[in-house]
C-alpha cells in the first residue's frame, strides 16, 4: 500500500479547492532523516533531540550536536526544520543523568523545567543550534512551557547565547524563529497571551491529552480514557488555533493525533495548515488531504465542536 501511495511523493498536499497543507516529519535521529527524505516530507516539524543524548554521557557535547543539526538542516534546506530543545524527564530518562526518583515524573522535573535549572546543558544545545542555523531553515521549539515567566526566561537565555556568539565572531542566523510546544492545558488556555510573545505554536497532543484528561499516556489500564476525541481536548486545540490566527503566528500539530486520518478534516477545518507526523504516515494523510474540500472540513470541525461527549465525536467522525 505504501508502494501505491508513493506516486503521491512529489505531489503537493493540497485540498480539491486549493488549500495547501504542509505535511512535515517527526524524527528523533539523524538516521530517521532518511525516512523523511524518502517520502519527501515538507520539512521536519519535530526533531526530538533526546536520542542525541541517549548514548553519550557528555551532556554538553556541543560539537557532536552541531554536526548532527548541520547535517539535518543541510539535507532539508530550504524546508524548515523544527528542533525541540531537550525534553527529558517524564518517561524519558537519560541513563547517565542524575534525575531524582519522583512519584509523578510526568508532573515532575521535565523539559524546560530541567533546562532552566541546568542552564549549562541548555546553553550548549542552543549554541550548537545557532551555529548550525546558517545551513538551512532552523526553527527552535521549547517543551513543556507552562507560564509566561518560563517563556521569558527562556527567551532571555536565548538572547544571551546569541550575544555570546556575536562577541566571539561566530556566524549564526539572527532571525531563527522560536516557538513553544502547547502541551500543558494552562498554556493552551492562555494561548492568546503566549501568541503575542512567540513566533509559532506546535500542539503536542500526546501530552495535551494526558494532562487535560489526567490520564497517564502510558498506562494501559486506563488507555480507554486516553482520547484526542474528548471534547475538552478538541476545544483547547481550536482555541489555540484561533489565538494563533488572531495574532498572525504559525500553528502546527506534532502529536500522534496529526497522523489520525479521522482528525485530518477537523484540524484543517480549524485552520491548521501544518501537521507533523511519523514519516510513515505522511503519504496516507496526503492522499486524504487531496480528497478534501476546505469548506467541508470547516463544517465538520464546527459540527465536532458542538458535540458533548467523546463517543458522539468518535462515532460522527467514523461515520461521516
Ligand atoms: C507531544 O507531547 O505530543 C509531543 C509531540 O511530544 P512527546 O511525544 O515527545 O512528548
Ligand atoms: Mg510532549
Amino acid at each position: 500500500r505504501q508502494d501505491d501511495l508513493l506516486v503521491l511523493k512529489d505531489k503537493a498536499a493540497v485540498t480539491i479547492d486549493g488549500f495547501k497543507v504542509q505535511l512535515a516529519a517527526n524524527i528523533a535521529s539523524e538516521q530517521e532523516l532518511e525516512k523523511a527524505l524518502e517520502v519527501n516530507g515538507d520539512g521536519i516539524g519535530l526533531f526530538r533531540t533526546e536520542f542525541l543524548y541517549m548514548n553519550n554521557d557528555d551532556l554538553k557535547n556541543e560539537e557532536r550536536q552541531y554536526n548532527v543539526y548541520r547535517k539535518v538542516l543541510t539535507a532539508m534546506a530550504p524546508k524548515p526544520v523544527v528542533v525541540r530543545a531537550l525534553d527529558i524527564g517524564g518517561d524519558k530518562d537519560l541513563p547517565y543523568f542524575d534525575s531524582p526518583d519522583e512519584i509523578n515524573p510526568f508532573l515532575g522535573w521535565r523539559g524546560i523545567r530541567i533546562l532552566l535549572d541546568r542552564q549549562d546543558i541548555f546553553r550548549s544545545q542552543l549554541r550548537a543550534l545557532l551555529r548550525a542555523s546558517t545551513c538551512g531553515n532552523l526553527k527552535i521549539i521549547f517543551p513543556m512551557i507552562s507560564s509566561l515567566e518560563q517563556l521569558r526566561k527562556t527567551k532571555d537565555l536565548f538572547a544571551g547565547v546569541k550575544s555570546e556568539l556575536e562577541l566571539a565572531g561566530i556566524a549564526y542566523n539572527p532571525n531563527v524563529e522560536t516557538g513553544i510546544m502547547i502541551e500543558v492545558p494552562a498554556t493552551a488556555v492562555l494561548a492568546e497571551l503566549f501568541a503575542a510573545e512567540v513566533d509559532f505554536f506546535s500542539i503536542g497532543t500526546n501530552d495535551l491529552v494526558q494532562y487535560t484528561l489526567a490520564v497517564d499516556r502510558n498506562n494501559s489500564k486506563i488507555a480507554n480514557l486516553y482520547s484526542p476525541y474528548h471534547p475538552a481536548v478538541l476545544k483547547l486545540i481550536d482555541q489555540v488555533a484561533r489565538a494563533a490566527k488572531r495574532n498572525g503566528i504559525g500553528v502546527e500539530i506534532c502529536g500522534e493525533a496529526a497522523a489520525d486520518p479521522l482528525l485530518t478534516p477537523v484540524f484543517l477545518g480549524m485552520g491548521i495548515r501544518v501537521l507533523s507526523m511519523n514519516p510513515g504516515s505522511i503519504l496516507e494523510i496526503k492522499r486524504d488531504v487531496r480528497r478534501l474540500k476546505q469548506h467541508n472540513a470547516e463544517e465538520k470541525a464546527a459540527r465536532v465542536l458542538e458535540f458533548k461527549t467523546e463517543k458522539e465525536i468518535e462515532d460522527y467522525l467514523k461515520n461521516s
